[in-house]
């Protein structure tokens, strides 16, 4: 964080005292910067919320995700490392804050927003978001909206390749994009894909345990042997057999949970099971959300 953005947020915590501005101020909200392949970038922030994607070259950059206001500043810094060029879009793959709450920053200094429709409609209002017991977030200020949405898919032709976005089946949300960087052959799957940690599935905002199934399996389909693919979140880029793996993950789930089901077990009695407690070790890297946060969703759905 800036001298300036610190200096900011200091001054509202001056008059609200909360929480939050302490957490803000404690923070870590830097940036790393991996080159993923062809003229695609991945950046990390040190507080592992959203990766970046940053895709360069002469027409400009494209950004995929905006992380948070407070960190801009940091962001636009990193991506100097990189291009000298303007950075010109953003693609939000969701609606989640730590994926869309720098775009009114970034619209102030000219960039172009663009998401899904389901996006846009849902940052019209306040946002539940699944941490336990759902959290509430505030809407988002009206710069922060996309100018652009799209139904199916759209293509950008800059920086001499396509770059597709497309429409997921509905998994983390409803409103998921997939972005592919065609020339560079580099995926961004936003938070339908995390590497090491169980699927986060936002049943508050249209997102759907089978339909990530799918998605991944949409995914795979696409990908060739040497595509890189690019996590929400996750320390590292990962690629065809590391989304293989995580679709094992997905189908084993299912799997289990069915047979719990078709055994006319409760879901009490299948929390009680420890069902997981083999996979725990590979996928339970995020304390916030672990096996006991997912699996009533998935009994859920498959009970419908
Ligand atoms: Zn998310």
């Amino acid at each position: 964080m800036t001298k300036s953005s610190k200096k900011q947020v200091a001054s509202i915590c001056l008059l609200l005292v909360s929480s939050v501005c302490l957490q803000v101020l404690a923070q870590d909200w830097s940036f790393s910067s991996y080159p993923v392949q062809g003229n695609v970038y991945m950046l990390e922030p040190a507080n592992t919320m959203g990766n970046v994607g940053v895709f360069v070259g002469d027409d400009g950059v494209l950004l995929v995700d905006s992380h948070f206001s407070f960190s801009v500043a940091e962001l636009l810094g990193e991506i100097r490392k990189i291009s000298d060029k303007e950075v010109r879009f953003l693609v939000n793959t969701h609606v989640h804050p730590d994926h869309i709450s720098g775009n009114g920053v970034l619209a102030d200094y000219g960039v172009t927003v663009i998401a899904h429709d389901d996006v846009r409609l849902r940052m019209l209002s306040e946002l539940r978001i699944p941490r336990r017991g759902g959290v509430f977030r505030p809407k988002p200020e009206a710069n922060a909206l996309p100018v652009i949405t799209y139904s199916d898919a759209l293509t950008f032709h800059l920086n001499g390749e396509e770059v597709r976005v497309f429409h997921a089946p509905p998994a983390h949300t409803g409103g998921d994009s997939f972005v592919y960087f065609v020339g560079s052959d580099v995926l961004h799957l936003g938070d339908v894909f995390r590497t090491r940690r169980y699927p986060i599935i936002d049943h508050y905002n249209g997102g759907s345990f089978l339909g990530m199934i799918d998605a991944m399996e949409l995914a795979i389909d696409l990908a060739g042997p040497n595509t890189k693919v690019i996590p929400g979140h996750g320390t590292a880029f990962s690629d065809r057999e590391g989304m293989k793996q995580y679709h094992q993950l997905l189908t084993t789930l299912r799997d289990r949970v069915q047979g719990f089901i078709d055994q006319g077990g409760s879901l009490d009695a299948m929390l009680a099971e420890q069902l997981t407690g083999d996979l725990d070790s590979d996928w339970g890297d995020d304390p916030g959300w672990t096996a006991t946060d997912l699996l009533p969703i998935i009994y859920q759905e498959l009970s419908e």
